[in-house]
């Protein structure tokens, strides 16, 4: 049991802080992870205050949505997020956020390009954005996956961006450096555009972050 309680104290850590660094605003965005050695996933509840969360209110569903622990009522984005585990893997947390610089990109619908170092290395190149679709919807999590081909982050067309890591700090960190590259690549435009990366540059920067960098014990 302990196990669970860990992994839901840690979601709402991540809540509180997307709360207190701006990367969303009220009770929005979402956030999941998968539970270790289970076929579960640990979520946020729809609609509350993140600072106000016990960890007891962070729901436990299993990988067909099915609530195996809590009381609360699931963010409406659990097809979204089961979509997202289901085609990957690799990714053992999800951030969902609306944070304003990529909010702007997805609501232009305009992709972010890998132009900067920092993204390109935790993302894996550009930021994709998806073809809309309402939240909550089964439709929202296919077209998600499809623009999250390869890559650590995608665009929600005129809603904000999601961010998947191999845990929650490595997704919580997708969320800031998208957000920072939304930023950027929005003042880049005013100086008069950006400089693109070559596809080798990129591929090179990718695995030196997956293979290199940072201490390795
Ligand atoms: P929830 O509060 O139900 O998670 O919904 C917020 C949101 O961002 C929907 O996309
Ligand atoms: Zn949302």
């Amino acid at each position: 049991m302990d196990h669970l309680m860990n992994t839901r104290t840690k979601v709402l850590e991540k809540g509180i802080e997307i709360l207190a660094t701006n990367l969303t605003v009220g009770t929005w965005g979402n956030i999941s992870c998968r539970v270790p050695g289970e076929d579960c996933i640990a979520i946020t509840p729809s609609g509350m205050n993140y600072n106000l969360l016990e960890p007891e209110d962070i729901v436990i569903l299993d990988l067909d949505g099915y609530i195996i622990t809590g009381t609360r009522k699931p963010s409406i984005e659990v097809p979204l997020h089961l979509a997202i585990y289901k085609a990957r893997e690799d990714v053992q947390a999800i951030i969902h956020t609306h944070s304003p610089y990529a909010t702007t990109m997805a609501t232009a619908r305009k992709d972010i390009p890998g132009v900067v170092e920092d993204l390109v290395q935790i993302v894996g190149g550009n930021v994709r954005v998806n073809k809309y679709a309402l939240p909550g919807t089964e439709q929202l999590g296919i077209n998600t996956v499809k623009a999250l081909e390869g890559r650590n982050a995608v665009l929600l067309a005129n809603h904000g961006m999601l961010g998947v890591g191999r845990d929650l700090e490595e997704a919580l960190k997708v969320c800031q450096v998208v957000e920072k590259s939304a930023q950027i690549t929005l003042l880049a435009q005013l100086m008069g555009g950006v400089v693109e990366l070559s596809q080798d540059d990129i591929c090179g920067m990718r695995n030196f972050y997956l293979d290199t960098y940072g201490q390795r014990y």
